[in-house]
């Protein structure tokens, strides 16, 4: 490898990063430059993507939801956790809501449906067939008043109800009292074993005093995957993160969200550079010196320092690049990404903070030049939105199944709360600095994930590079060689000239 450097020094061409950063005085977003082709002696499965999060947290991918009401609540966290990236739950709700997100999260396991549909006596098999024609299943178990809190005390399945005529009978006259259950803490394989000897659909998991605590369903079991990459716990728990403003309000919230093992916390402005910020860090590392902390936003070395100064494990990059951002044509302040990434990685890596490149990634090429510029990881509302995972239920317009996506200070989620990221909570007249809109079906996480990682291993063998590790010594000793695009050469690099052509889905296929 050095021998190849060391014979290759005179023959390098393009910029180091430093040049491509310095040389002229103009922000760059990642479009604005390529990096140039390295040398491949691997294959991309033996691209290894495995980086920090923080100081002492490390993933297997490099990849993040962010906390928005549109992109992260648990089943969003959970996904990504179980593809081995991390979700960091909004807080745009009640505490107690947050931290019901974070326990969901926590108690996931894998294989067990943690908060099934259920029903109660009195409701009727018109009841359940709603829930049939909108969620595809049946088998629901049936709890003493209806809510998942309460007494497990029979199940409805297809065969109780399909011959009924009269729709309006309650469920509490047919449903199957004789059940077959099991006691928390039992293992998959235990749980599966009894499904088969039992040949019944479903398996309700019951506590001591037989409340419901999970359900285990047969047709799940054959769609059980693995998730060898699953960011865990010490004590195998999924990962999560939750976000929380810089009000004193916050403090009460990351007591809450400690005692349910919350992974870490980013406390979630939109100008992070503030005293309050300043205050808050501070306080949290001195109750909890354990818990990592993630501060930001920031976009410059200073603001790096300060909050480095002030404790932070890791930190958070971007202040107007989202794509349903408007704070640099609304304020006008903030940076074009890339250049803000770069030279907030560069300050941050000499005192081993790792920095998430948040907001402004649209395609694997955002993605790979992000970390090529010393992100450790990469932050993204946009990219995951339109998944099955996040909040909201799909609709169509114009024959296109969408989703909503809004930005946390668009003037709708500020309506509800969003305006905390922005200090603008109080102010009786908001200025929205985000936009609300709707973004593209993007299939499941569960695939989505897998899509981008094949890409980004891709790149980096075109990179030259295995590891995030061993391309962010390349970023800082100049081995890693960029180039500038000019307006043609962007052009040129799409599709051009063609009549017609089919785009490619951004989507597993
Ligand atoms: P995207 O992935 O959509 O390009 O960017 C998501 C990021 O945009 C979030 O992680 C957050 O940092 C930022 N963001 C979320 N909501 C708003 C908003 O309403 N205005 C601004 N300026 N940024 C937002």
């Amino acid at each position: 490898m050095s021998e190849r450097i060391e014979n290759s020094q005179d023959l390098r061409d393009g910029l180091s990063g430093e040049e491509l950063f310095s040389r002229q005085n103009v922000g760059l977003t990642y479009r604005d430059f390529l990096v140039l082709p390295g040398y491949i002696d691997f294959n991309p499965s033996d691209v290894d993507l495995e980086t920090k999060l923080t100081r002492d947290i490390t993933i297997k991918r490099p990849l993040i939801s962010s906390p928005m009401d549109t992109v992260t609540e648990s089943e969003m966290a959970i996904a990504q956790a179980l593809m081995g990236c991390i979700g960091i739950i909004h807080y745009n709700n009640k505490a107690s809501e947050q931290v019901d997100l974070v326990r969901k999260v926590k108690r996931y396991e894998n294989g067990f449906i943690s908060d099934p549909i259920v029903l109660g006596p009195n409701d009727t098999i018109q009841d359940l067939d709603a829930i049939k024609e909108k969620h595809g299943f049946s088998g629901i178990p049936i709890t003493e008043d209806g809510t998942p809190k309460t007494k497990l005390i029979g199940i409805v399945t297809n065969r109780d109800i399909d011959f009924e005529k009269d729709r309006s009978i309650p469920l509490g006259k047919l449903m199957t009292k004789e059940l077959i259950t099991a006691q928390k803490g039992i293992s998959l394989l235990e749980a599966n074993d009894i499904l088969k000897k039992s040949k019944k659909g479903k398996l309700p998991i019951v506590d001591s005093q037989g409340l419901l605590v999970s359900l285990v369903s047969r047709s799940d079991i054959k769609k059980n995957r693995d998730f060898p990459f699953a960011s865990k716990d010490e004590s195998k728990r999924l990962r999560v993160g939750a976000a929380v403003s810089t009000l004193p309000e916050s403090r009460d919230r990351v007591d809450e969200l400690v005692k349910v093992g919350v992974d870490v916390i980013v406390i979630d402005s939109a100008q992070g550079h503030s005293i309050y910020q300043v205050e808050m860090i501070q306080y949290i590392k001195k109750k909890y010196p354990g818990l990592q902390i993630i501060g930001g936003n920031i976009v410059t070395q200073g603001q790096a320092k300060a909050l480095i100064d002030a404790g932070v494990d890791g930190l958070r990059i971007g202040m107007g690049p989202g794509s349903i951002c408007i704070t640099q044509d609304t304020m006008a302040v903030g940076r074009a990404q890339a250049t803000a990434v770069y030279n907030a990685a560069m300050y941050a890596a000499k005192h081993g903070v790792p920095v998430i490149a948040d907001g402004g990634i649209s395609n694997i090429g955002d993605l790979a030049n992000a970390l090529a510029i010393g992100a450790s990881t990469c932050m993204m509302g946009f990219m995951f939105a339109g998944t099955k995972e996040a909040p909201g239920e799909y609709f169509y317009e114009n024959g296109i199944r969408l989703k909503k996506y809004r930005g946390m200070a668009s003037m709708e989620a500020m309506k509800t709360g969003g305006g905390k990221r922005y200090f603008s909570e109080d102010q009786k007249i908001k200025v929205a600095q985000g936009v609300s809109g709707t973004v593209v079906d993007k299939g499941s996480v569960l695939n989505f994930i897998p899509y981008l990682i094949q890409g980004l291993r891709q790149s980096f063998q075109d990179m030259g590079h295995r590891t995030v590790v061993d391309l962010h010594k390349a970023l800082r000793n100049g081995d890693l060689r960029f180039e500038r695009r000019s307006e043609q050469a962007q052009l040129q690099g799409s599709v051009h000239g063609l009549y017609s052509y089919t785009a490619p889905t951004m989507r597993a296929e």
